[in-house]
């Protein structure tokens, strides 16, 4: 699905040597590149504070706690996403409540979420899945009107622009209270392993989940409040200021490819090729299609394996199917929108290394595929 070595060639001379900086260096937690790191991705996306912190999960977690939400309070997300998301959220005690999502777009349904609202619903968190930003008009309409606070799950997303019906733009992740990403090696920027932030123009929540991610010191040994260890290591922060540079390059490969894919399937009525959020731009973190109901999912997926194709299933399962996440509120057919694309997407190989003969055998392989069910 990914080629990360391939990425990682072109710019190997910048890499080794800012690892090997971090080494000579013995700064290994927190040292000088992750304030560097820091400071280039404010810069980047025109927020006032990033926290670098150990993963997008984490992320996740202490922009819940940074909000000082009780036991109970609800927070409405989408039951079509993955699974961090709901996780941290029933993790702190709080009520996950999930609703369905836009077929088209594949983002949270803005009237779901007015349903959805009740006296203890606290937050709204938008997935900016498979790379374009949500419905933020919406969702920060909605937000406004009812004092909500708004976290954006932005893992898939880092580097998409959004443009408001005013005309006012913003980065996705810097719409909100707070937006959070994630640098999982194949996210759009990627490190040697894990590591994520936390984007917020606050400066008291800024405050506040700084210290929180470090224990919940304030000055060391001195603890206001519980916290968690999470850090962005310094090798990982250096290997990311070598590529931040590259990601608008990168963005651009993946457009590139989902144009060849668009083009490709464009006259192939059992597939429906990603729709675009015409607010959003779309930095394809997953190129994902819907395929007609005539047409074996698994079989063509196991077809595309037998050409050494990887295609991908994201994601098999809404999360109120899950086993860790049923509850007595929903049963099937609450979801139909979601209920329809678990049993209907598949996702193409989408890198920023996918060569135009790579792209001619998958999308002919994929026609090819249709062509014999059809017949
Ligand atoms: C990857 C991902 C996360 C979690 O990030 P990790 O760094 O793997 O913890 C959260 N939300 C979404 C939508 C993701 O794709």
């Amino acid at each position: 699905m990914v080629d990360l070595l391939s990425q990682y060639e072109k710019i190997q001379g910048e890499v080794d040597q800012a690892i090997q900086n971090v080494v000579r260096s013995s700064a290994y937690i927190n040292g000088p590149e992750v304030k560097s790191f820091q400071a280039d991705l404010e810069a980047y996306l025109g927020v006032k504070h990033v926290i670098p912190c150990a993963n997008g999960t984490d992320a996740l977690q202490i922009a819940m706690m940074g909000l000082d939400l009780k036991p109970g309070d609800e927070v409405i997300t989408a039951t079509f996403t993955y699974v961090a998301t709901a996780e941290v959220i029933a993790l702190l005690g709080l009520k996950p409540v999930l609703v369905d999502v836009n077929e088209d777009t594949f983002d949270l349904n803005p009237d779901q979420v007015r349903a959805a609202i009740t006296e203890r619903t606290k937050a709204i968190v938008p997935v900016h899945l498979f790379g374009q930003c949500a419905n933020m008009d919406a969702i920060m309409d909605i937000a406004k009107e009812h004092n909500l606070f708004v976290v954006e799950d932005t893992a898939q997303a880092i580097g998409a622009d959004y443009t408001f019906n005013d005309g006012s733009q913003a980065s996705a992740g810097c719409m909100g209270d707070i937006g959070t990403t994630s640098f999982f090696p194949s996210k759009n920027l990627g490190c040697y392993g894990d590591g994520g932030a936390i984007f917020t123009n606050n400066d008291e929540l800024a405050k506040k989940m700084r210290i929180i991610s470090n224990h919940g010191q304030t000055v060391r040994y001195y603890h206001d409040m519980i916290g968690v260890n999470s850090r962005l290591d310094s090798m990982q922060a250096a290997i990311l200021r070598c590529k931040l540079p590259h990601l608008n390059d990168y963005i651009s490969a993946r457009q590139a490819a989902a144009d060849y894919y668009d083009q490709a399937f464009k006259n192939v009525p059992e597939l429906k090729v990603p729709a675009r959020n015409s607010n959003s731009s779309h930095v394809f973190h997953q190129y994902t299609l819907v395929l007609s109901d005539d047409i074996d999912r698994n079989a063509l997926v196991e077809y595309l394996k037998t050409k050494d194709i990887p295609a991908m299933i994201y994601y098999p399962v809404a999360l109120h199917m899950q086993k860790a996440y049923k509850d007595e509120r929903y049963s099937d057919g609450d979801f139909p929108v979601t209920e329809r694309l678990v049993s209907r997407v598949f996702s193409l190989p989408m890198h920023t290394e996918l060569e135009t003969n790579q792209l001619e055998l998958i999308t002919s392989e994929v026609i090819n595929f249709i062509n014999n069910q059809r017949s």
